[in-house]
């Protein structure tokens, strides 16, 4: 599994080696941007979006995502604007789920006929197994087969609690032959489903640093530090590895 450590920082972007995950919203703000020196994908930063307005506020950004891989380069892929299907995030926007996977679809289309030499990745959304296969239904309705892919954001997973339903939405996703990317993915999610996923993203170092005392001088806390962030994901890799024996030998 290639796994992206989450940034807020977007200037980490020359500083580091592995994969970062950073979000357009982050990188809109930029006159220059900085070159990549590992490798970059980029979020929508939908669930912001989506969680703060209760609507896409911003056009398809087909211009954005070229001007990234333009200048800082490494682009491996970037997040559609999907629509999250969170209880609390359908509430805001007062649409159903079966909507929101429709929009889902349908800006993926658009971007894919805007701009087809982008490196966007379509993305799954719903809530239950039967959403999930009702999206990969309507993608091949458009014509578009998830199973040829090189990958595709599994989203509205990775923050639940129920671990025995995102169990079934991951193995039977994966089972169907899906190169998934899991969006936002706990510690202990990455734990149990790494093995079911292509790759996946966590900021979880953040909200772990949010709440630890300053390590270094001049930091309040570690929420925005590199280095407790790099710690972080080298600790959580060499857990991964460790429980890859296991996996495998089941
Ligand atoms: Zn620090």
């Amino acid at each position: 599994m290639k796994f992206y450590l989450g940034t807020h920082h977007p200037g980490w972007l020359r500083l580091c080696p592995f994969p970062l995950f950073v979000s357009h919203r982050r990188l809109t703000t930029y006159k220059t941007l900085p070159r990549a020196v590992g490798p970059v994908a980029i979020d929508s930063g939908g669930f912001t979006e989506l969680s703060m307005h209760g609507a896409w506020t911003t056009t398809p950004r087909a211009n954005a995502v070229s001007r990234y891989v333009e200048e800082i380069g490494n682009i491996d892929w970037a997040a559609p604007q999907d629509w999250m299907c969170e209880p609390f995030i359908t509430a805001k926007t007062g649409l159903t789920v079966r909507e929101h996977i429709h929009r889902t679809v349908g800006n993926y289309i658009d971007l894919l006929s805007l701009r087809p030499e982008l490196p966007f990745r379509p993305a799954m959304q719903g809530r239950f197994i039967d959403d999930y296969l009702y999206c990969f239904d309507l993608y091949e309705r458009a014509g578009i087969d998830l199973t040829k892919q090189p990958l595709v954001g599994l989203g509205s997973v990775c923050r639940r609690q129920h671990s025995a339903q995102i169990q079934t939405i991951v193995t039977t996703l994966a089972s169907a032959g899906l190169r998934l990317h899991g969006f936002g993915v706990k510690t202990r999610g990455l734990q149990r489903y790494a093995a079911s996923l292509t790759s996946a993203d966590s900021l979880a170092w953040s909200y772990q640093g949010r709440r630890t005392p300053s390590l270094h001088p001049g930091h309040i806390n570690e929420a925005n530090c590199r280095t407790f962030a790099e710690i972080w994901r080298t600790r959580l890799l060499n857990s991964l590895t460790w429980q890859q024996p296991t996996l495998d030998g089941l």
